[in-house]
């Protein structure tokens, strides 16, 4: 039976109503005090509202509409033809004038209670909706979660938790199985839960573990985790595990074919079997794939790792043998030079020739020792380069000089064709010679007798290399012109596929033919190291049986990237090393000239205190207005730092052609603190010029 609020101050109106719905139950309230907490507390199915009795009817009745456990509730309202105030109609269902008719009340009520019914379904199937659309989308972003991430445990994290999104959990646990000696145990409790509790799950976990896996375990290998969300609560024991108390759901967590864990949550509600169950499970199974990514990944990490460590280890040891080699090798070369100096009489002509031969020899061990030296130290960033303004023209005439005679050997045309006036470079001429060097050897080993070789240098355009693939490769942009070395040959040629290849560290494209003519399979990848470090290009083109053309690519520098490329080695340097950098700019506008800025660095003595450092590098950049005069140290303390800055302030304070308008700024950039890299160095000290006069 439906109950009616009757809410009247009129006995005469509360007898009629009584009198007119004797089925329906009938409250009657008539104090206004605590009326909305009464209605709220009874819900009535309907509200008769006498507004005729009530002063208060109107706010009762928004109050009521506005409310969203109450709104539901239906309202009818008795009025009078001549009350005027007819505001409150607009939050009532209905009403009836007075004087009131049974049968109209009777046919209003039955009407009102019926719209009610169906506002309820409404609202049930309504929230039911947005709850399968809120848990949807649980699900969904849980799902995304799960497949961003490559960690174990944050993967359980994100399971557990959409698993609680999605079922409103009162408790869950998972046991992670890492390894034997690391099992996790991870409690996630609404309630903190009592020691005994704790005990069992541990236990229970244990059992269901071993059923599953088989896999012998004991409470005490397993670590626990515990995350209770509201710690002050009372404490959940071990009621919590009593099938008629709490329902439950478990799964195992399976990745391929290997155990991982299992889990299992506890509702105080009953899971229903369609909805939540699936769900739960779609979860699981869900997280099983990232998991699977996770172990994949961590075996592939530990796998590199490993092999890193290898390649490390190998690298050492190429340099500890190479050095061990050199040092009884020098001894070898000295005591051949003393035998073959002409210094000792009477040695007979057949012990020259031997001793002849074993100086070949060890000079051919030499090599090959000091390019295994080269190869580890290049790829550890261990070399040093000198670099220095120089041409390349010299550095041919020297190659061809030293292996003319291999090549008169073998009856080989061996040629050099200059571009004279070629722009100097700036480069570690030892070891371009180097690259030179191992060009042309390899030319003589490959080329048979009676065949042709030609180096040729030329002035290129960066164009030229822009149709190359291997020019995209650089993160750098290219210079505007580079100088050309290209190494001819007419010998045996390399296959297509090969080209690449001949650059990769130990690889002799060619084993057998490689074996009889002798070589490291260092040359190539050493030279393309050097040519890296010089922001150069090595790369071949070739013909099978016709020959080869190597190239060595090196850019032709204006000073201020000359500059960038020097600071760049010494800060790569200065960070392996650890040593501390300080750079220091000063520029001027260009009413003077260079002379007298060397002049003005010379006055206050700044060489002298740079030159004492090896590592020094003085630096002028000219740019459309100004002059800039840069220099830095890769191993100057800060107090030097700040006494040369102290000094060139003081000079320039007093300096007397400076104040009659000559203009010198002053940045200054300590390193390793300042600035992250050699560009970023250059720029911050630009940005950091300032006026020195004028502090
Ligand atoms: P190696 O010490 O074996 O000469 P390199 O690194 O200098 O080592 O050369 C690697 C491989 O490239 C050589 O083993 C050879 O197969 C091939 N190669 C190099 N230069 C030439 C060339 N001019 N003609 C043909 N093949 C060459």
């Amino acid at each position: 039976m439906s109950e009616i609020i009757l809410l009247s101050d009129n006995d005469k109106n509360i007898k009629t109503i009584q009198k007119y719905l004797p089925l329906h139950i009938i409250t009657v309230f008539q104090q206004k005090d605590g009326v909305l907490e009464y209605i709220k507390n009874k819900t009535p199915e309907v509200i008769i509202v006498d507004t005729v009795g009530m002063k208060d009817a109107v706010n009762v009745c928004r109050a009521i509409k506005f409310d969203t456990q109450m709104q539901n509730i239906g309202i009818i309202l008795i009025v009078d033809k001549k009350q005027k105030n007819k505001d409150f109609l607009k939050y009532a269902s209905s009403y009836i004038s007075k004087p009131i008719d049974k049968d109209i009340l009777n046919a209003t009520l039955n009407s009102v209670i019926l719209t009610k019914h169906s506002l309820d379904e409404l609202s049930e199937s309504n929230s039911a909706l947005s709850t399968s659309l809120y848990r949807l989308d649980e699900l969904n972003k849980t799902i995304t979660a799960l497949a961003g991430s490559l960690d174990k445990s944050k993967i359980i994290e994100i399971m557990t938790s959409g698993i609680e999104k999605f079922l409103s959990y009162q408790l869950c646990y998972s046991l992670v199985f890492n390894d034997p000696l690391d099992i996790t145990l991870s409690i996630n409790s609404l309630h903190p839960i009592s020691p005994r509790l704790e005990e069992a799950i541990k236990l229970r976990a244990i059992y269901s573990y071993k059923n599953l896996f088989n896999i012998h375990t004991t409470k005490e290998d397993i670590k626990v985790i515990k995350n209770i969300k509201r710690p002050n609560d009372f404490e959940y024991d071990l009621n919590i595990l009593v099938p008629a108390k709490f329902d439950t759901v478990f799964a195992p967590i399976n990745v391929k074919d290997k155990f991982f864990g299992i889990i299992e949550v506890f509702r105080e509600k009953e899971f229903n079997k369609n909805v939540d169950v699936i769900a739960f499970q779609t979860l699981v199974k869900q997280a099983t794939f990232p998991l699977q990514s996770a172990i994949l990944y961590e075996e592939i990490k530990e796998q590199n790792d490993k092999l890193e460590e290898m390649e490390k280890k190998k690298s050492e040891f190429f340099s500890i043998v190479s050095h061990e080699l050199r040092t009884p090798l020098t001894a070898i070369k000295n005591a051949i030079t003393i035998l073959l100096s002409g210094n000792i009489p009477n040695i007979p002509d057949r012990v020259v020739l031997f001793v002849k031969m074993i100086e070949r020899n060890s000079e051919k061990i030499f090599s090959i020792v000091q390019e295994w030296l080269d190869s580890a130290k290049a790829e550890t960033g261990k070399l040093d380069y000198n670099f220095t303004v120089a041409n390349i023209n010299p550095l041919v005439d020297s190659v061809k000089q030293s292996l003319s005679n291999l090549a008169d050997e073998k009856n080989i045309d061996f040629t050099v064709n200059k571009t004279e006036n070629i722009p100097a470079l700036y480069i570690d001429t030892k070891r371009i010679e180097q690259v030179i060097t191992n060009l042309v050897s390899n030319a003589l080993k490959y080329t048979k007798n009676g065949g042709k070789i030609t180096i040729t240098t030329e002035l290129t355009e960066a164009e030229m290399l822009k149709e190359k693939p291997f020019s995209k490769d650089k993160d750098r942009v290219l210079s505007d012109e580079y100088v050309v070395v290209k190494v001819s040959d007419t010998g045996d040629g390399i296959a297509k596929e090969n080209l690449e290849k001949v650059f990769e560290k130990f690889e002799q494209v060619n084993g057998t033919l490689s074996r009889s003519v002798g070589g490291t399979g260092l040359g190539l990848f050493i030279a393309k190291q050097f040519a890296d470090v010089h922001d150069g290009f090595l790369w071949v083109e070739s013909v099978v049986h016709k020959g080869s053309d190597f190239y060595l690519a090196i850019p032709v520098l204006t000073e201020d990237e000359r500059f960038e490329m020097q600071l760049r080695h010494d800060i790569s340097n200065a960070n392996s090393d650890k040593k501390s950098f300080g750079l220091i700019t000063l520029c001027e506008n260009k009413l003077t000239d260079k002379p007298y800025l060397v002049e003005f660095i010379r006055k206050l003595d700044c060489e002298n205190i740079f030159k004492k450092s090896t590592d020094s590098k003085y630096f002028y950049t000219e740019t459309k207005e100004n002059l800039y005069y840069s220099f830095y140290d890769v191993n100057m303390n800060i107090q030097i730092f700040n006494f040369v800055i102290q000094r060139i302030k003081d000079f320039a304070q007093k300096d007397k052609n400076l104040q009659n308008g000559k203009k010198i700024y002053l940045s200054h950039v300590n390193y390793p603190d300042d600035a992250g890299d050699a560009e970023e160095l250059m720029n911050q000290s630009k940005k950091q010029l300032k006026e020195v006069i004028n502090g």
